[in-house]
């Protein structure tokens, strides 16, 4: 029986969640990999049941938009067929686990991956709905912004540790080790009372004073943090940028036709395995100095019913006067969903108009309030950069 989530739950496959346009289903690609037969049969179901838009999620995930009640079913059953269906709701939360995405056949973040993908299917452990892993087992990390909870990683020493999110210590591991020891932190936080009504972060819970078992924090420092990738060409596929992290099914048909399969970032990217050109189609973005990296957008109006304003083509217009390096995020309202760390500049809808903060986020104080669109507009540089 399918079920429609209630609204500001995380939305999933199992359970959809209402957005401004329809229904939201969430589809969590097996070790963040789609094949292409699998990415191509996504574009299909998001035109005969969707309103065609798919979204690139910051848990790299894919989103189908604009679901009609009556095709959830079908979608589900489609799902199935395509082997991205968990057993249950439950199952398919627990599933969180961002991969590195530059891995290679057989190394130890995928076969990580895979065992604990795995593992984590084999029993529900109650874990709450935000609670992620990362497995990121590089020279150096390229999940280190992103947010997880439990991470297994690459050591400063070169070896393989597990760290829970909050400590700047984890464990050395085998990789025999490394799936039973990230489960074992995870059952921890459970029984030391980290999660309270279904939320709860790791983060938090050490910083309240609750401290890993001593079997956990044995020294390992993570290894370096990886600077964000650039889209471009690379040995084995290329890494292009999906602008606002949104795109029409036909976008992912052209990335999908002539690949081998897709991996899915939390970065708004996705890495193209066996091309080595950059795919053309409006919306790829396939060099460093594309503008529309510079920005982001939540999914503003009329998408989101939350929306003061329409956010993404602002964002797009604005963008070629924001200088190489900054960020500029438009919100549409003050929850700041799609981006809640700091940007150079931040636009937040509200009832009366743009308020903009330099250098924070949409909580932050902000410099300037109340500005229309057309002041925005009029003369970007002289608003954006306080000239
Ligand atoms: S930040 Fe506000 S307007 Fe934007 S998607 Fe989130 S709730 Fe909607």
């Amino acid at each position: 029986m399918s079920s429609v989530a209630i609204k500001g739950w995380c939305p999933s496959a199992h359970r959809p969640m209402p957005s401004g346009d329809g229904l939201v289903a969430r589809i969590r690609p097996r070790g963040g990999r789609l094949s292409a037969a699998q990415a191509l049969a996504i574009a299909d179901l998001a035109d005969r049941h969707g309103n065609g838009l798919i979204d690139l999620t910051g848990r790299a995930n894919l989103q189908i938009r604009g679901l009609r009640a009556q095709a959830h079913e079908p979608l589900l059953a489609a799902l199935a067929q395509l082997a991205l269906l968990d057993a249950d709701a439950e199952t398919e939360s627990q599933r969180n686990i961002l991969v590195a995405p530059l891995w290679s056949e057989g190394d130890d973040t995928h076969m990580l991956a895979t065992a604990l993908e795995r593992a984590l299917g084999e029993r529900p452990l109650g874990l709450p709905a935000k609670f992620g892993f990362a497995v990121d087992c590089g020279n150096e990390r390229l999940l280190a912004q992103n947010s997880a909870d439990i991470r297994i990683e690459r050591s400063a020493s070169g070896g393989l540790m597990v760290r829970p999110d909050g400590s700047s210590n984890g464990r050395f591991v085998t990789r025999r080790e490394a799936v039973p020891a990230a489960l074992a932190l995870a059952k921890w936080f459970l029984a030391s009372g980290g999660a309270n009504g279904g939320r709860g972060r790791m983060a938090a819970h050490i910083e309240s004073g609750a401290r890993p078992p001593h079997a956990v924090d044995d020294g390992a420092v993570p290894a370096r943090a990886a600077p964000l990738p650039h889209p471009g060409v690379r040995a084995g596929g290329a890494l292009v940028g999906i602008a606002f992290g949104q795109m029409q099914s036909a976008r992912l048909r052209v990335l999908a036709e002539g690949a081998s399969g897709l991996r899915m970032t939390p970065w708004r990217m996705i890495y193209v395995e066996g091309v080595r050109e950059i795919p053309e189609h409006d919306g790829i973005l396939g060099h460093a100095d594309d503008p529309l990296l510079r920005v982001s957008a939540c999914s503003g109006a009329p998408a989101c019913e939350a929306a003061y304003a329409e956010t993404r083509a602002l964002a797009a217009a604005l963008a070629p006067h924001m200088a190489a390096g900054a960020h500029l995020h438009v919100s549409g309202c003050a929850k700041g969903c799609a981006h809640p760390g700091p940007a150079a500049v931040t636009l937040v809808a509200t009832a009366d108009g743009f308020d903009l903060v330099r250098n924070g986020s949409t909580g932050d104080a902000p410099a300037l309030r109340g500005l229309t669109r057309a002041e925005l507009l009029a003369d970007p540089p002289a608003v954006l950069g306080d000239r």
